[in-house]
């Protein structure tokens, strides 16, 4: 008892890291369970009470790891000083103070320290966007509180919690184990082992290191197989994970492939016209111009040719964007899925609950009756309410119960019935119970409508469990297709029975015996099993989810239920059989992504008939056909006698898998990249990781997915639903058009700048624009206007587009040839202007204007051609985007004032223009916005002529 008052105290005096060594010096490793029990003052077998608990959370806080502070501001702040052009600037800024040209040298001092200011707070709202996101995602526990299960939040643990493990489970905090089931546990995030290590209880010496210690399981580390229980022993910071806190602070990196490539892209960009600025400036000072003039000139050619704003454009325009997915439901975990997302080609998916709405209710059970004839039952009732019958119906009903039923209200006592259904109800880890008046379940939602079937049939599953607890459990996973547990009789000790459900050629295999209505068993044939896979052949063409039961006794000294025990020798009970509806919006989103030229495969652990039907349901066919074709459906069995170039192919002409497994998950993925695919895979199982992994995209589901699916994923949807994938793809080619056009919107300034500044000194006038208004040009309009681009939605037909090829580069030939156009333009309109302007009796200062209006005008019409680089600009609206509005108002007012305010005049050597000269000023610009769009027409016009149908 001492030690723990001692590290309470430590808790409550100490900082964070003084009590996490409190705690650690305690060594839970090296002692036994009652030492353990009695120090943490809880039960091993019911755990703490729920007062006990909340006085806990109360005394030390909930059990979140602070993430470790990154970087301070005035670092964050310092880094963007550390940037080539900005660089640069500071070297100008100095020359031109030694040249005692002050006020120069004050505005680019200030234009860097703005600069930096704008880039630190962009940058802080990205890293915050997504840092959001990640704390979206909450992880739960399972938990036991006096002697009852829950599953809370992860972070309500409290120190002496008692916590069950399972495979997929994160675990939660710091756990010394009390049972081990086959436990295995990746700890590689916390210790660098890459194998799962496999736990046990056993004490261990005080000095056994972290890695070794094998009856102890960490926080943040994943459960791959098995199962186990054990008391938590540190929460939040105190945990190990919490005390190298670094770990988590790694949450969000900002950095992608693209802005990888767009950064090299700059400094390239950078280099190049570093290298032009030092020639025009060796040309201009041997030509005999004043070395000062050409320093300034090839300052204001560095300044201006540079596309300094780009990185920032890019990764906030992809905050943006997962901002945008996550009010979708798709929270993105990695950003360079948002990239991906929109080049997507194939998207494979589960069948329940993201094709289907996952509401099963049992329609049907079928019970061994005479040898060609079994008894079926119908079962009447809707969702999870326990209300309905179980009616018997003729065998030529099959199917349309509902409709030709020849029933018989009051069929004699069928047990075999009974114990299919009462399997069902044991073999199950749902609960079912009601909830402001209506019922719910907790669980697998299959299991749940198991539970309402035996609730309609009087046999709650409360009553079952008092009459027959629960021994043992063998989980369901997916590989093996099925789940049994292990039973002992309250009244009769000399027996334990185990009951078995699952896929039904699974079940069916390993029955020997069946059992007939009266209860006695007979030898359950060859000829019978092909009967019985016959009837479920027949139920699930129907679309119908079919479960087979069987039972076996055991004796009464078995402790434990492995594979081996339900190997052979089972009992057939009978099948039960539930319809899972279609998704209503999945329907419509596959067949937009088919509009979009995405193919969409279902990849299922469900019947190869089940699955075929509600593909027929839901139109997947290959999109390349304009009708649908007769649906092929490759199983587990199927693809595993195939070598990789067969699969390759069937991969890609298959449009629905059933009977697969995990493993054959990931060779599908890898067989479909071979293809040149662009796969997004979705996954929930503990086993669904590696083939997550090797997707382009992996999707995780967020309500039933397991955590070790989450941590594989790319994006999790947070509503399961397959939608929310289109809905993401379609946000993904969204972002990616947005970079595009921000792209395409800046660079010709850049080009246009550095062009004018290059052709004044050939000319051999004085320069159209100095530096420090190049500063002002770019700051403003990249702020005001270029970020509007980021907030501009999705233009329409962006679904019907084929896939983007990710190897294509980001900007096509196109789009080069109009950023050149728009560049001579700009040279053309602002040279052409200022030089007019000097001609006709105007000052250098109002020349300089001129040109510098010309820029910022010619940006601001040109902007609007860029808000769809196809549609005719009038076509996007103005309403749609309100920021890019409310920037362009802004701009135009601050021009005004750069143009008006002497302050101004002063500080950037412009001067007022009269009215008229705005005239030209205005025509020029709108010539540029005119010219564009007439380009685009001509491209609309040549598109539509190349557009060749559809094969199939
Ligand atoms: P999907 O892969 O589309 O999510 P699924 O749920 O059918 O479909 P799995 O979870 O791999 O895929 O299940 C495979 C088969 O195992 C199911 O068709 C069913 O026969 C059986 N099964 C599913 N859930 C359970 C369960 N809780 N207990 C026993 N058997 C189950």
């Amino acid at each position: 008892m001492k030690l723990w008052k001692a590290s309470r105290l430590a808790d409550n005096h100490g900082t964070a890291n003084g009590s996490g060594a409190a705690q650690a010096a305690t060594p839970w490793h090296a002692l036994d369970l009652e030492q353990i029990v009695a120090l943490l003052s809880t039960d091993a077998d019911h755990g703490l009470s729920k007062a006990e608990s909340e006085a806990r959370l109360a005394e030390y806080g909930p059990n979140i790891i602070t993430a470790a502070k990154g970087p301070s501001w005035f670092r964050r702040l310092a880094a963007q000083l550390n940037q080539a052009l900005v660089l640069i600037l500071i070297a100008a800024g100095a020359v031109t103070a030694a040249l005692k040209e002050w006020v120069d040298a004050g505005v680019i001092f200030g234009v860097v320290i703005i600069n930096a200011i704008v880039g630190y707070l962009q940058e802080s709202k990205a890293v915050k966007a997504i840092e959001a996101l990640s704390r979206a995602i909450t992880i739960e526990a399972t938990v036991v509180r006096e002697g009852q299960r829950f599953r809370l939040p992860a972070a309500q643990l409290v120190p002496g919690d008692l916590v069950v493990l399972q495979a997929g489970d994160k675990v939660p905090a710091d756990i010394r184990l009390t049972y081990s089931r086959d436990l295995r546990v990746d700890e590689s995030a916390l210790t660098g082992e890459s194998l799962p290590v496999d736990k046990q209880l056993t004490p261990l010496s005080e000095d056994t290191p972290l890695a070794d210690r094998t009856n102890m399981v960490y926080a943040t580390t994943l459960v791959t197989a098995g199962q186990g229980e054990g008391i938590v022993v540190a929460t939040g910071d105190r945990t190990e994970v919490g005390r190298i806190s670094q770990l988590i602070a790694s949450a969000h990196e900002i950095k992608t492939p693209l802005t990888r490539k767009i950064a090299q892209f700059s400094k390239l960009v950078l280099y190049a016209i570093l290298a032009l600025a030092v020639v025009t400036f060796i040309i201009g000072v041997v030509r005999g111009q004043p070395w000062v003039d050409m320093f300034i000139a090839a300052v204001a050619l560095a300044v201006g040719a540079i596309p300094e704003g780009l990185p920032a454009a890019v990764t906030i325009t992809l905050a943006i964007g997962v901002s945008r997915m996550a009010r979708r439901r798709a929270i993105i975990r990695k950003l360079p899925a948002v990239e991906t997302l929109g080049s997507t080609t194939v998207i494979c998916t589960d069948k329940t609950g993201t094709l289907t709405q996952n509401q099963m209710t049992v329609v049907q059970i079928v019970t061994p009756g005479t040898p060609d004839k079994p008894k079926i039952y119908h079962v009447t009732g809707s969702g999870y309410s326990p209300e309905g019958q179980i009616i018997e119906q003729a065998l030529e009903s099959l199917g349309t119960a509902a409709a030709q039923s020849s029933t018989d209200s009051s069929p004699a006592r069928n047990l075999a019935l009974e114990e299919t259904i009462r399997a069902g109800a044991l073999c199950n880890d749902a609960s079912l119970y009601l909830e402001e008046g209506s019922w719910r379940i907790s669980g697998d939602p299959t299991e749940g409508a198991l539970l309402v079937a035996a609730c309609k049939a009087g046999m709650c599953q409360e009553d079952l469990l008092h009459q027959t607890p629960r021994v043992d459990t063998l989980p369901f996973e997916s590989q093996h297709q099925y789940m049994a547990t292990l039973h002992r009789f309250a009244h009769s000790p000399d027996t334990r029975v185990a009951y078995i459900k699952g896929a039904v050629e699974k079940v069916v295999a390993r029955c020997a015996w069946q059992m007939t209505p009266d209860g006695s068993l007979t030898a359950f044939l060859d000829s019978e099993k092909s009967a019985v896979e016959h009837l479920t052949a027949q139920m699930a063409r129907e679309g119908l989810r079919v479960l087979a039961f069987a039972r076996k006794d055991l004796p009464a000294y078995t402790e434990e239920i492995t594979h081996r025990e339900v190997d052979d020798g089972l009992v057939f009970l009978g099948l039960q059989a539930m319809i899972d509806p279609p998704r209503q919006e999945a329907k419509e989103a596959i067949r937009t992504c088919h509009t979009a030229g995405i193919h969409v495969k279902m990849i299922t652990g469900d019947h190869a008939l089940t699955a075929a039907a509600i593909a027929r349901i839901l139109g997947l066919h290959d999109p390349r056909c304009a009708t649908p074709t007769e649906i092929k459906v490759a199983t587990g069995a199927d693809l595993a006698t195939l070598t990789d170039e067969e699969l390759a192919k069937v991969a890609d002409e298959t449009y629905v898998f059933a009977r697969v497994t995990p493993e054959q998950k990931l060779r599908l993925v890898t067989a479909l990249q071979s293809q040149d695919h662009v796969v997004a895979m979705t996954g929930d199982g503990v086993n669904d990781g590696p083939a997550l992994r090797q997707a382009d995209i992996g999707i995780a589901m967020g309500i039933a997915g397991t955590e070790v699916a989450k941590e594989a994923a790319d994006m999790i949807l947070t509503d399961d639903n397959f939608a929310t994938i289109e809905a993401a793809v379609e946000e993904g080619r969204g972002v990616f058009d947005n970079l595009k056009k921000f792209i395409t919107w800046t660079l010709p300034t850049n080009l246009g700048e550095g062009l004018v500044i290059m052709a004044a000194i050939f000319a051999g006038v004085a320069l159209p624009i100095l530096p420090v208004q190049i500063l002002w040009i770019n700051m403003t309009t990249a702020v005001l206007l270029g970020l509007g681009l980021a907030f501009e939605s999705k233009e329409p037909g962006i679904m019907e587009r084929a896939p983007r090829d990710p190897k294509a580069p980001i900007l096509d030939r196109v789009l080069v040839g109009r950023i050149v156009i728009v560049g001579a333009l700009l040279l053309a309109a602002a040279f052409g202007l200022y030089e007019y302007a000097e001609r006709t009796g105007h000052s250098l200062a109002e020349a300089r204007t001129v040109a510098n209006n010309v820029f910022v005008f010619g940006e601001l019409f040109y902007l609007f051609n860029c808000r769809s680089l196809s549609l005719a600009s009038w076509r996007t609206g103005l309403r749609g985007n309100r920021v890019l509005v409310g920037g362009v108002a802004v701009m135009i007012g601050l021009q005004l004032l750069y143009t008006y305010l002497p302050a101004m005049n002063t500080l950037f050597q412009t001067a007022p223009l009269p009215v008229k000269t705005w005239a030209r000023i205005l025509a020029a610009s709108f010539a540029i916005h005119l010219i564009i769009e007439a380009e685009k027409a001509v491209r609309r016009r040549l598109g539509q002529n190349r557009r060749s149908p559809a094969a199939c």
